[in-house]
């Protein structure tokens, strides 16, 4: 990073999550960086094409900021690493839940989030199943925010669950619990407590790669759903 004057430039580790036109001639991409999004102007993009790489690509960033301007401007990039795949138009609506989630939670700071993020679209960009990658995407997210599930015995009354307990949902704590303890019931049925207490301590790409019935990871998936809505996100 160099300072001169009243202007700075600096670069970045990248991952290119949306492009916006403004006026007649230029661009905002949204980047997601390690310290979480970045909207970055390109100016005269649309009139001499953009430098930026393409959308879930990644790369570093090179910027330019002056002193009272909003934002900063794209002075160069490198790409890194092109995830064609995900530019299929088929794919757009797939990449939405993923997209609203990266910029939910981006500024929310889960630990190791970039790295995740990057695994997820390496992940969708070789075709892994959505589903299964969205259920342990998000369950990754709640551990980097430090909501790391208790599969064993309940966060809140510290009773032992019994190995086939249907399990509810303490919204506040944004975790499972036991009955009594809950606000939702059931929310969590044993077979989806087993799967993810055996994912748990695997990366994203390998618990994506554990088998599991296509019905069982779609009810897994749907209380993910549920848990983000909780926090705020609906996708
Ligand atoms: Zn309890």
């Amino acid at each position: 990073m160099s300072v001169t004057g009243f202007e700075r430039d600096c670069c970045k580790d990248a991952i290119l999550i949306n492009t916006r036109s403004v006026r007649t001639k230029d661009c905002i991409h949204a980047f997601l960086t390690r310290d979480g999004l970045e909207h970055v102007m390109e100016y005269r993009a649309r009139k001499n094409g953009t430098n930026a790489f393409r959308l879930y690509s990644e790369g570093v960033i090179y910027l330019h900021r002056r002193e009272n301007d909003m934002y900063c401007s794209l002075k160069d990039v490198r790409a890194l690493k092109v995830r064609r795949n995900l530019l299929d138009v088929d794919r757009f609506l797939d990449m939405m839940p993923f997209v609203k989630l990266v910029a939910f939670f981006a500024s929310k700071g889960p630990d190791g989030f970039f790295d995740l993020t990057s695994e997820c679209f390496d992940l969708l960009d070789e075709g892994a199943d959505k589903i299964r990658v969205l259920a342990n995407f998000a369950e990754r997210i709640f551990v980097g925010l430090g909501f790391a599930s208790d599969f064993e015995s309940c966060p809140s009354c510290d009773r032992h669950f019994e190995s086939d307990e249907r399990l509810g949902y303490n919204i506040g704590m944004s975790s499972p619990v036991c009955r009594e303890c809950a606000d939702e019931f059931p929310v969590l049925l044993p077979g989806m407590r087993r799967y993810l207490s055996f994912v748990r301590n695997m990366g994203l790409r390998e618990a994506v790669g554990v088998e599991i019935a296509q019905e069982s990871i779609e009810r897994v998936c749907a209380y993910q759903r549920r848990r983000l809505e909780h926090f705020g996100v609906k996708i």
